[in-house]
This record gives structure tokens, C-alpha cells and sequence, in this order.
């Protein structure tokens, strides 16, 4: 359980940990949306959208052609299987998710979380805006051309399986080999994002080894 305080809850005795920042939960959600919009990850979602893949479809807080209307911490927080595996490819992917370990409340559609809370995390999103906009171009050039009712879901989910198995299957090498080659498969297809992720992977080595 994420250690945090709700200074509305009955039970605050006003002892706040040394390590911890205090932070609205509207500021949490607004730390993971600018995130996703500075990463660029929002090219992915319009492409999906448009080929009826949103994961949003049939949600009541969803207003037609406005949006969201009752952003919580569980929609902000979750990833759907493109953007987990853009994560998951970019070595960002654990950070991410530490982040929103430390966030209590989560539900399916909705929260629970406190209106304020204390964090030691916080969320910064290295610049990799070229890779998100070269996934949804291979994206949207897959599923034109793979027309058929529930493909963008079907791929999506092939990718999230693969990517929740390799984070359980991490330090496994019986599994994590065969989980590395199924991955490798499935993004196959996305040649302009591997050319992306192959020039950012370079600048990141070059900037770290500078
Ligand atoms: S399923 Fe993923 S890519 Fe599609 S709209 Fe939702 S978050 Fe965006
Ligand atoms: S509550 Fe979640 S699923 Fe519903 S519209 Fe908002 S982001 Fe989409």
C-alpha cells in the first residue's frame, strides 16, 4: 500500500514524512497528461480513435466531440497496449509506473484518490515525441491496410500481454528470451518507429556518455 495522507481524512496527525512532497491530486493528473502531451503520444490516440480502437468508447464522463469530461487518476494512470509498449521500449516504462504506485485510489473509470496527497516521485517525460509520431504513422498505414473489424484492439492487446510478460518475466531468461522475440515480431511491421527509437536510443547514449 502507497504510504500518502489525505489531510481531510480523520487520522492526520499533521506528521508529514521529510522525503515527500505535498500535492494535489489535480496536479497529479495534470503531471501525467502533460507527459503524454509533451511526448507526443496523443498522434497514437487520434490514429486509434479514428480506426474505432479509443478506449474510451461507451464511457459516460465521455462527451462527443469535446472529450473527457471526469478525468480521474485510474484513466491518467493506465496505459493502454501502444503506449505500454512505446513505454516499455523506451526504458520509461518503469518509471512511469513507480509514479503511479505512490497514487492511491484507482479505479476502473473513476478514483478515489484524496484530494491532496504526499509524493516522493515526481514526472518528467525525456523528448521523444519523433518516436510516438513515427509509431502512429505505422499505425495508421497498418490499419488501412488491414481493414478488418477489431484489428487495432486485437494488435493492442497482443502488445500489452507481451509487455505485461516481460516485466513479470524479467530475470527469467527460460521466458524472457522467447517474450523478447515476440515482441520483436509483433513490432515488426513498425519500421518507421524502430528507425525512431534506433536515432533516439543513439542521442540518448551520446548525451549520457557526454
Ligand atoms: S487505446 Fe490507447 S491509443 Fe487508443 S485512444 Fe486509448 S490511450 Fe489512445
Ligand atoms: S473517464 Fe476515462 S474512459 Fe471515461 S472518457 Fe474519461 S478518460 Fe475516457
Amino acid at each position: 500500500m502507497p504510504e500518502t495522507i489525505d489531510e481531510q481524512q480523520p487520522g492526520f496527525d499533521g506528521l508529514v514524512p521529510s522525503d515527500k512532497q505535498r500535492i494535489s491530486r489535480e496536479a497529479v493528473i495534470e503531471a501525467g497528461l502533460r507527459y503524454l502531451r509533451e511526448s507526443g503520444t496523443d498522434s497514437i490516440c487520434k490514429v486509434c480513435i479514428s480506426h474505432a480502437g479509443s478506449c474510451c468508447i461507451d464511457c459516460l464522463h465521455l462527451q462527443d466531440r469535446v472529450g473527457c469530461q471526469r478525468r480521474n487518476t485510474g484513466c491518467t494512470a493506465w496505459l493502454c497496449g501502444f503506449h505500454n509498449f512505446l513505454l516499455y521500449e523506451l526504458d520509461q516504462l518503469e518509471a512511469w509506473n513507480r509514479f503511479w504506485d505512490e497514487v492511491p485510489g484507482q479505479d476502473y473509470r473513476t478514483d478515489e484518490t484524496p484530494a491532496f496527497l504526499y509524493m516522493s516521485r515526481s514526472l518528467s517525460a525525456p523528448d521523444f515525441r519523433l518516436v510516438s509520431e513515427a509509431f502512429a504513422s505505422d499505425l495508421e498505414e497498418l490499419a488501412v491496410k488491414h481493414v478488418a473489424l477489431g484489428f487495432i484492439f486485437t494488435l493492442r492487446e497482443k502488445l500489452d500481454k507481451q509487455v505485461e510478460r516481460a516485466a513479470l518475466y524479467r530475470d527469467d531468461p527460460r521466458y524472457s528470451t522467447e517474450i523478447n522475440r515476440r515482441i520483436q515480431e509483433l513490432s515488426y511491421p513498425f519500421y518507421r518507429f524502430r528507425a525512431a527509437l534506433h536515432d533516439y536510443r543513439l542521442r540518448a547514449a551520446d548525451r549520457d556518455g557526454a
